[in-house]
């Protein structure tokens, strides 16, 4: 047998609020919500350990967060500075071990396994390192694999006092995987959407052991090739490396044009197309984004890319068109015909609801469920059955010269 990984997911506490409690000392120990203003329909992008012990909670609109807590103190957000500390973080990461992935601006992976010591004094090691020099408070999930980590960091952190950062540790070591997930429910397990655990549950399968002790077989002939994966990580099984540089998985789509095209609106709702399958793909396989890229390659086959970094994972068609269109608005060579247009989305991390963090956004529980609603009949009717009004005019079926 292979000699057992060990692996370390390390999460921020409440990243984006530590950050502004550095720059504002007298914010310190406070219920703050970093995020956008809710006269502007604003959402809760960070909030602090006393402002959850209130129920306050990212991707939350800020008008129903100030009802929860009254005295919660709404601060803007100071972009420069979350990238800042992101980047010393990544730094220190990258000094302890070889592999390091990262996930999002306040996540990442790392994989250990050389490192002679134990798991649990190199995770101590690196908090300590993370507190002392950055005055950040960090939580670590340590195990053979990442899916393990990454679950034992959340239950770790979900079980300490609400009202302070729980800076936890939480190790799970080698052999007591499928013991650990056994009694978390089954949509705690990675890949198992709303849908799946539905299905799953008029099975009578509710914890992720009970799905681990069904047969394979009964869970492919039931959920298809998704079913013998959530077998596979209901057994704590997860053989996916730690990749350095982290970008490395992408969900893209193109198209290239049976005629080359040099019309703006043209392109531009080829690219909501685009956008729209990107964020089904992303949705279907459960992932979300921070990293959006758009390419374009012009009738004499020079290729542009051009990308931008979002501070949350997305896997919102609205949010994946808007940063495409302003990406092709600032790379488009004005009326050069284009040959090939397509979008990718990688940088994955954890799902977050909230839209434009920054000013306005759509209702999140509502916009989710209108998505999911979308993509249902899509699955059943056919990827042209909804289109955009503003859409209509357009056949999909002039694209794809094949
Ligand atoms: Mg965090």
């Amino acid at each position: 047998m292979a000699k057992a990984r060990k692996i370390l997911h390390l999460d921020l506490d409440a990243f984006f609020c530590a950050v502004e409690e550095q720059l504002r000392p007298e914010l310190r120990g406070k219920a703050i919500a970093v995020g956008g203003q809710p006269d502007q329909r604003g959402v809760v992008a960070s909030a602090s350990y006393p402002a959850r012990a209130f129920g306050v909670r990212s991707a939350m609109p800020m008008a129903q967060a100030l009802r929860l807590c009254p005295h919660l103190i709404v601060v803007g957000g100071t972009r420069g500075a979350y990238s800042d500390r992101s980047r010393k973080v990544m730094a220190i990461l990258h000094d302890t071990a070889p592999d390091v992935e990262p996930l999002s601006i306040d996540e990442a992976f790392l994989d250990v396994t050389i490192l002679p010591e134990s798991i649990e004094e190199t995770a101590r090691k690196l908090q300590r390192r993370i507190n002392r020099e950055l005055d950040l408070p960090c939580s670590l999930g340590g195990a053979t694999n990442k899916l393990i980590a990454k679950t034992a960091n959340t239950i770790g952190k979900a079980s300490k006092p609400k009202d302070a950062p729980p800076n936890a540790i939480t190790i799970v070591a080698p052999g007591d995987e499928a013991q650990f997930l056994a009694p978390l429910p089954i949509r705690g397990l990675w890949g198992v959407g709303p849908k799946n655990a539905e299905t799953l549950a008029s099975l009578g399968l509710r914890t992720i052991g009970q799905v681990a002790q069904w047969s394979e077989a009964a869970l492919v002939a039931r959920l298809g090739k998704l079913g013998g994966d959530i077998w596979r990580r209901a057994q704590g099984i997860d053989t996916r490396p730690v990749q350095a540089g982290g970008a490395a998985k992408s969900i893209s789509k193109e198209v290239t044009f049976a005629v080359d095209i040099a019309d703006d609106a043209r392109l531009l709702l080829t690219l909501r197309r685009l956008a729209d399958g990107v964020g089904r793909a992303a949705r279907k396989a459960g992932l979300a984004g921070t990293i959006i890229k758009i390419k374009l390659r012009y009738g004499n086959f020079s290729t542009h890319s051009r990308q931008t970094t979002l501070e949350y994972a997305t896997d919102n068609d609205t949010v994946i068109m808007k940063c495409a269109e302003r990406l092709f608005l600032q790379s488009r060579i004005d009326d050069t015909p284009v040959r090939l247009i397509g979008i990718g989305l990688s940088g994955f991390a954890e799902p977050s609801r909230q839209l434009d963090l920054w000013g306005k956004a759509e209702r999140p529980a509502e916009s989710s469920e209108f998505q999911s609603a979308l993509d249902q009949l899509r699955d059943k009717y056919g990827e042209t059955t909804i289109r955009r009004a503003s859409d209509l005019h357009y056949q999909p079926n002039d694209d794809n010269r094949r």
